[in-house]
């Protein structure tokens, strides 16, 4: 059973949304968040849907707000939904702040991102962790995916919330994002709970591919089948449906995402000279190390084939080197 004090923060997340979303929406004389979205392309429907949201300038509009229908204050701050002044007055941490709602998987909101609409750092500034508010637990949209998650047996894991929202709004819904930190085995675990592929699909730049191998390998580990997409120039997939729509998105961008070790030969390729003789064979070796770990005789032997053909190799020495690898394995 759920506590008194958590209920009552719970309520409170609650008008906050509402609070937001209808500031951003309806404020006569503050146009500033609302033009944000439309100016990122995002509908009225897609804000409604998301409950987006702007938080007023003002420091203490939201709190007296909140303490007007009774809620109060001091609980609220400590649980992180307002920050504490030095004169231990409860205020907006978001002030200024475009809103979005992070709701839990029964859609409640738990958590808010608020992001600088004018440059200001940081980029994105999140409620302070709690009971209720775990980003290490929780992945942004995983409500609304589910259905469609369930039905395609497959997720599709960006990095940021906008990400989400232009794919979400183009149409494609099994979508979910981790909040600014790097995937965990809870949100991995999760995730298999549900599909049995996750589709990787992070920014196209050196952060990005490096968190697309942490991501990946971990979701390996867990047990889930994991592709990886390969966007490139520091694109990411906002952008990308943004400029050419979800359809496209789909065809150029999730059906040709790599296998796992196709992505890890790209990936690694990145990391050897391969014009180097003995960076080339770092390479080969650090590619067999990740082929013996596959379970599947038949992906173990295409990938060699594919790795044989690459550096006319014959694919016994290399189906040798592997296996005397899996018996160190054990
Ligand atoms: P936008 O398109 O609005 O600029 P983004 O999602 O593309 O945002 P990235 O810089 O790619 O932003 O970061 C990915 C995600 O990491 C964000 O959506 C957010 O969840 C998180 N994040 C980014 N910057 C910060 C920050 N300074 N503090 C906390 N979390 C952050
Ligand atoms: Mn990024
Ligand atoms: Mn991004
Ligand atoms: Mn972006």
């Amino acid at each position: 059973r759920i506590s008194d004090d958590a209920q009552e923060v719970l309520q409170a997340y609650d008008w906050m949304t509402k609070f937001y979303h209808h500031f951003l929406r309806y404020a006569k004389d503050n146009k500033e968040g609302y033009q944000y979205f439309k100016d990122r392309g995002i509908t009225d429907e897609t804000i409604d849907l998301f409950k987006l949201g702007y938080a007023p300038m003002s420091t203490n509009f939201t709190a007296s707000f909140l303490d007007k229908k009774g809620f109060r204050l001091p609980l609220l701050a400590k649980a992180g939904l307002l920050s504490l002044r030095e004169d231990a007055t409860a205020v907006d941490r978001f002030s200024g702040r475009i809103i979005f709602p992070i709701r839990n998987h029964l859609g409640k909101t738990v958590g808010f991102a608020g992001r600088t609409t004018t440059g200001e750092k940081p980029k994105y500034l999140n409620s302070s962790e709690s009971e209720l508010f775990q980003k290490s637990k929780l992945l942004y949209n995983f409500d609304l995916a589910k259905k469609q998650i369930r039905k395609t047996g497959e997720v599709i894991l960006f990095e940021g919330y906008m990400d989400v929202i232009s794919a979400y709004q183009s149409g494609i819904e099994n979508v979910v994002a981790t909040m600014g930190t790097a995937l965990t085995q809870v949100q991995a675990r999760l995730l298999k709970r549900y599909v049995d592929t996750v589709i990787v699909c992070y920014d196209g730049d050196d952060a990005g591919i490096e968190a697309s191998y942490k991501a990946a390998k971990l979701l390996r580990e867990t047990g889930c089948g994991v592709k990886v997409a390969n966007l490139s120039g520091g694109v990411d997939p906002d952008n990308f449906i943004q400029k050419h729509g979800g359809e496209y998105f789909i065809e150029k961008i999730v059906h040709a995402s790599d296998t796992y070790i196709s992505f890890l030969m790209r990936y690694l390729k990145r990391k050897y000279n391969l014009s180097n003789e003995g960076d080339r064979i770092h390479y080969i070796e650090a590619v067999i190390r990740e082929i013996a770990l596959l379970d599947s005789v038949i992906e173990r032997e295409y990938y060699l084939q594919e790795l044989a053909n690459e550096f006319s190799l014959s694919v016994d020495s290399l189906k040798s080197e592997t296996e005397t690898v899996r018996k160190k394995l054990g």
